[in-house]
Formats: structure tokens, C-alpha cells, sequence
């Protein structure tokens, strides 16, 4: 089974709850996909290795072939190719390897060369295997890591993916071909604002899924009423426990430092498995 933990936006608890659940679920992993700023390995002991390169094939102009007849910069969407004068000028960082120009161009000009765009690391155990992306800096666009860091996902386990926060292209893409979401919120105006723009976006993906109010009793009710309203599954209250938040800053988890959260984090499992 595969799960997505997700939220709106960041700080809401996201990354917390994709460590906690992946600890109190038997046999699961744990894949980080926010490849822009991974944490969830902060909370494992085992350091992280680097298992792969992931690179696009980004295109390599044959200048004295081109005819600048401009087909390429007309057809790239991400305006990663620009014809000025008697010059044709590539924008590395703009470029998706989506190979369209390569495939455009009418006099094969364009050949292919690998753009290393980040890596992917391994760590945690055996029993509890964490993987993360790490973009490189200056790299806009995190989606090829999070494809690949896809891939890792063990059929016969239970992964949880931890999403890049907000509704963009790299959280889409960790929504997306998955079993359940969890969309993590807090009971805030703005924790219900943001989570009203995910449940649009989830909808139009079409994955199930479910809310988790964290840091339950800073805020009122009206996500309670919103998912009321929605007929939106409430899977989990996470109270606002200064334990909880003391285990945070020392890295450990919440259900290493305080058992009784387990018992919330199987439950809320006991039902995303009633749910699919
Ligand atoms: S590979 Fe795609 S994104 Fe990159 S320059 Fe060519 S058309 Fe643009
Ligand atoms: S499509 Fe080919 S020939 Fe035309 S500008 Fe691009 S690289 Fe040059």
C-alpha cells in the first residue's frame, strides 16, 4: 500500500506524521519527497548514503548545423531556448528534458546530454528503510527526483511518502498514483485556507484520502466543520503536547518518546486500511 502524507502548506506537521505513522505501521518505508529540504531523516539514527544520480537528458545544440530557424524556441513552454539575431541561446536551469526540441528540430541539430539535476540517498534500517531526494541548488524543478524516488517503493511494504508542501507540480506528482492521502492541517484559519485548496487539487487527482488535524487545541472547530460539511473522514487529532513539541527539537519521534501516540497512529492506519 502506498500512503502520501501532504499538507498545504509547510510547518503544519507534515513531516512528523509521515515519521510517526511509518514507526508504528509494521513493515512500512519511508520515502521523503521534498526533495527541495528533506527532514525526515533527522529523526533516524543511520546516516543517509548516496545510492544514485538523477540526471535529464537536456539538449546540445550543433551550431554549425542550425540554420536558426527558431522551431526549437517556439516549441519549448518553459522558454528554455531563445533565438536573438544570428544567436541561439539555452537556458540550462529553464529546461524540463521534456526532448521536444531534439524531436522538433528539422535539420538534427539537437543531440542529448545528461543534466545531473540532484541525487537520491538510502538510510534507516532493515526493518524501517528512509530514502530522500536532494535537488541541486539552482535547480527549479524537483519532479524527476520525485519520480524516481518513486520507484523505490517495495510493493510488499507499506510506504509513506512525505510531500513537498502546497498544491504545485512536485506535491501533485507525490499525490498522484498512490492508494490513500493524508492531508495534515492545523485548526487555524489559515491551516483550514490551505487545506481547502488541497482538497481541490486532491479531488481532481482523484486519490482518496483523508485530514489529520495536528497540534489539536491552538486553534476552533471549523476544520472539524468543514470536513463535516465535505464529508471529508477526520482520521486523527494530534493534541498540542509541549512533550511532543520538546521530543521534536531533540529529533525524536513522538512515538519513541511517548508511546501512548502510538496507539493514535495505529488507529489512523486501522482506518486509511478500512478506506481502501
Ligand atoms: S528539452 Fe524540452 S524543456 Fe528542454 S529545451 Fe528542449 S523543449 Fe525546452
Ligand atoms: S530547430 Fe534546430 S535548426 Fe531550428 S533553431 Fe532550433 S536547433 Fe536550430
Amino acid at each position: 500500500m502506498k500512503i502520501t502524507v501532504a499538507s498545504g502548506k509547510g510547518g503544519t506537521g507534515k513531516t512528523t506524521i509521515a515519521v510517526n505513522l511509518a514507526l508504528s505501521v509494521k513493515n512500512s518505508m519511508l520515502i521523503d519527497c521534498d526533495v527541495e529540504g528533506p527532514n525526515s531523516h533527522l529523526f533516524f539514527r543511520e546516516p543517509m548514503v548516496k545510492i544514485k544520480d538523477v540526471s535529464i537528458p537536456a539538449p546540445k545544440f550543433d551550431l554549425d548545423t542550425c540554420t536558426l530557424c527558431g522551431k526549437c524556441a517556439e516549441f519549448c513552454q518553459y522558454n528554455a531556448i531563445s533565438i536573438i539575431g544570428e544567436k541561439l541561446l539555452f537556458f540550462e536551469e529553464l529546461c524540463h528534458g521534456c526532448g521536444g526540441c531534439k524531436i522538433i528540430c528539422p535539420v538534427d541539430a539537437i543531440t542529448e546530454v545528461d543534466h545531473n539535476v540532484g541525487l537520491i540517498e538510502k538510510g534507516g534500517t532493515e526493518d524501517l528503510p528512509v530514502y530522500h531526494g536532494l535537488l541541486n541548488i539552482s535547480e527549479p524543478f524537483g519532479v524527476p527526483i520525485i519520480n524516481e524516488l518513486k520507484q523505490f517503493a517495495d510493493a510488499s511494504k507499506i510506504t509513506i511518502f512525505d510531500s513537498p508542501p502546497g498544491t504545485a507540480c512536485p506535491a501533485v506528482e507525490t499525490m498522484r498514483d498512490v492508494d490513500f492521502c493524508i492531508l495534515v492541517t492545523e485548526p487555524t484559519p489559515f491551516g483550514l485556507h490551505d487545506l481547502t485548496l488541497t482538497v481541490d487539487v486532491i479531488r481532481q487527482i482523484g486519490t482518496p484520502f483523508g485530514v489529520v488535524v495536528n497540534r489539536d487545541g491552538i486553534g476552533d472547530d471549523r476544520v472539524d466543520q468543514y470536513c463535516e460539511k465535505e464529508g471529508i473522514p477526520l482520521l486523527a487529532k494530534i493534541p498540542n503536547d509541549m512533550e511532543v513539541a520538546k521530543l521534536y527539537s531533540r529529533g525524536v519521534p513522538m512515538v519513541t518518546g511517548l508511546p501512548k501516540y502510538r496507539k493514535l497512529f495505529e488507529e489512523m492506519f486501522q482506518k486509511i486500511r478500512e478506506m481502501v
